[in-house]
């Protein structure tokens, strides 16, 4: 099966917001009434109930004026996810599409995916207790149907296609997009094994909030290799221990009822009311 990708091209977002509503449409989110910070941008961040929102951001124009960039900002479905990697209950998945989806059952809420994705992008449902992001609409594209997002983006700023076609085309837009942004830049090729979102940037990605060079912790490889096993069987070996203790208090527990029986000559007793029954 052919990996699939979105071109994300910042430097044709309009802002309409038309991806952020129909992504709540298609997965069901209901809205959420978010506070006013003085900002035109409608909420800070993703939420469990908000997987994908644009950002916003201002450019300096060469002769000085000020201008709006956007950025649409959901999961970059990685080549290389951390997230999947820190997961301790296999509750992260990798689908042939290339899209990094949460598997329902298995998920239980640990928090251990959100210090590990380099883009801020998981989210705890304090709710169900389970983690919350963008599916990549999983359930569309594995019907071959495209992403909601995708398809409700008039200007074109997010397309959707193998990963070699979106690559392609993010080389033909990033020649366009340096005729009125000089600094433009792709992102996403190279990053993390190839992002499932490439983008063209206007500039350079800390500009938009985006890590440059993003790379997996180091300690990713240590708490799965040592701390999660070595969790296992400290959780194996306390489960073992609990129950030795239980087993041994109830049998030094039975020891005493047997012998303050005896002393007081409780079954002589019992065996009279037997027989007086
Ligand atoms: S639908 Fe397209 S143009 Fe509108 S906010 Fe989303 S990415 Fe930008
Ligand atoms: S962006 Fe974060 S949540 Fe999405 S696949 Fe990459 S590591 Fe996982
Ligand atoms: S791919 Fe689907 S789930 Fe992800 S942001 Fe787009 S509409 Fe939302």
């Amino acid at each position: 099966m052919v990996r699939m990708a979105r071109l994300i091209d910042v430097t044709r977002c309009t802002a309409c917001r038309g991806c952020q509503v129909t992504c709540k449409d298609w997965n069901q989110l209901p809205g959420e009434i978010g506070e006013f910070t003085g900002s035109y941008q409608s909420h800070m961040d993703n939420s469990p109930l908000r997987w994908t929102m644009i950002k916003f951001f201002e450019e300096e124009k060469s002769n000085g004026d000020v201008q709006w960039v956007f950025r649409k900002h959901s999961c970059n479905h990685c080549g290389d996810p951390g997230c999947l990697k820190a997961c301790p209950n296999n509750a992260l998945a990798k689908s042939e599409l290339g899209a990094v989806y949460r598997i329902e059952e298995n998920c239980i809420g640990c928090g251990y995916c959100v210090p590990f994705c380099p883009f801020d992008i998981p989210k705890i449902d304090e709710v169900n207790e389970k983690m919350k992001k963008c599916t990549f609409c999983i359930d569309r594209i594995a019907n071959d149907l495209r992403p909601a997002c995708e398809k409700t983006c008039m200007p074109g700023a997010i397309m959707y296609g193998s990963w070699d076609e979106m690559s392609a085309l993010a080389d033909k837009r990033l020649e366009a997009a340096q005729k009125r942004f000089p600094n433009a830049q792709i992102y996403g090729k190279n990053e993390l094994g190839g992002l499932g979102n490439i983008y063209v940037l206007p500039d350079g990605p800390q500009n938009y909030e985006l890590p440059v060079n993003p790379t997996l912790a180091p300690t990713l490889g240590m708490w799965k290799d040592i701390v999660q096993p070595f969790g296992n069987l400290a959780i194996a070996a306390t489960l073992i221990g609990t129950g030795l203790a239980f087993l041994f208090t109830r049998r030094k527990a039975f020891v005493n009822v047997e012998s303050s029986k005896l002393a007081e000559g409780g079954y002589h007793d019992e065996q009279k009311n037997d027989r007086a029954l």
